[in-house]
């Protein structure tokens, strides 16, 4: 694949001028790709494209909408995985719903568990992830993965209970099939498969982009696990619209992920793996809200 060669600063022209667009109605954020589509494929359940962007690398794109590029895919899957990991502390038994470009299981492997069950409904993110995306997908050769390519929210509604010490919802946006990833049903199942004393963690959406969204799924979960057992994370997400993300925590017993977590042991372990994004500070503080979050969400 070629790479540009212009430089603006010298009158060079644009050679290629294609754009992917992950829009709502009023706004929008754009990658600049080559033209070249490594993937394309269109299924029952999405779009799913690999794209070739000048700033980000590759990057998937499910409908409209990015899931992940080569150059910032650790910050989601770093803040996903450890902040809950470490609050743990011995998680042996973690159920993925979602996930299917693997940055998640490669984050959740840097653990001592005992095996870890991804449920993914769409085996064309699988195959275009392990294709184009060997950094991320980088795990599912795991003798510890058990892959399912299957639907999630079926998947818990069938779990028994007190099987998974963490769960992580890397789910899509609220489209198609991870509708139901959004709803009260698919959280009471949740709560009733983590064991006590677990978490479940997920993708909470932008608080300037979709509003409504990030609001209704922390009172959802507030319903359901109760008001002090339920805290929100931001973290930079520089290719997602508006590059404010959120996380949602809920905990099925009393530890404050915050601050129930050993921050020294947490140090070590972003230490030794080379992470790039979490690190013992970041742990806490992106559990601190801006004032206008806090009033969003009624917390303060
Ligand atoms: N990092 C991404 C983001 O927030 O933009 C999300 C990751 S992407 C890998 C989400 C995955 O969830 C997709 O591969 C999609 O196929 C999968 N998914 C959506 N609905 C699902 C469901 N009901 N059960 C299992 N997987 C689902």
């Amino acid at each position: 694949r070629e790479k540009p060669s212009f430089d603006l600063s010298k009158g060079h022209q644009i050679d290629r001028n294609v754009w992917f667009t992950d829009k709502d109605e009023n706004q929008a954020l754009s990658l600049r790709y080559t033209g070249d589509v490594l993937f394309d494929e269109t299924n029952p359940f999405q779009r799913v494209r690999v794209l070739d962007s000048y700033s980000h690398g590759k990057f998937l794109a499910i409908n409209n909408m990015v899931m992940c590029t080569e150059r910032d895919e650790y910050h989601y899957h770093e803040m996903i995985t450890h902040p809950v990991m470490q609050t743990h502390g011995n998680a042996k038994n973690v159920l993925v719903i979602g996930g299917g470009d693997g940055g998640t299981i490669r984050e959740l492997f840097k653990y001592n568990v005992d095996n870890v069950t991804m449920v993914e409904i769409d085996e064309a993110v699988v195959r275009a992830s392990k294709e184009h995306l060997p950094k991320i997908a980088c795990e599912f050769n795991n003798p510890k993965l058990n892959l399912i390519i299957g639907d999630g929210i079926q998947f818990v509604k069938d779990a028994p209970a007190n099987s998974y010490d963490v769960i992580i919802v890397d789910g899509s946006d609220p489209v198609g099939p991870a509708k139901g990833l959004f709803t009260a049903e698919f959280y009471n199942n949740c709560k009733n498969a983590l064991k006590d004393g677990g978490l479940v963690i997920t993708q909470g959406e932008s608080p300037m982009f979709h509003e409504g969204t990030f609001v209704e799924l922390n009172h959802c979960l507030k319903g359901i696990f109760g008001k002090q057992s339920v805290h929100t994370m931001l973290f930079h997400a520089t290719t997602y619209p508006s590059g404010m993300w959120s996380l949602q925590v809920a905990v099925k017993g009393s530890k404050h992920p915050a601050k129930d977590f050993n921050k020294d042991q947490a140090a070590k372990f972003a230490q030794d793996k080379g992470l790039k994004y979490y690190n013992e500070d970041l742990h806490t503080a992106a559990f601190s809200l801006p004032t206008f979050v806090k009033t969003m969400l009624g917390d303060n």
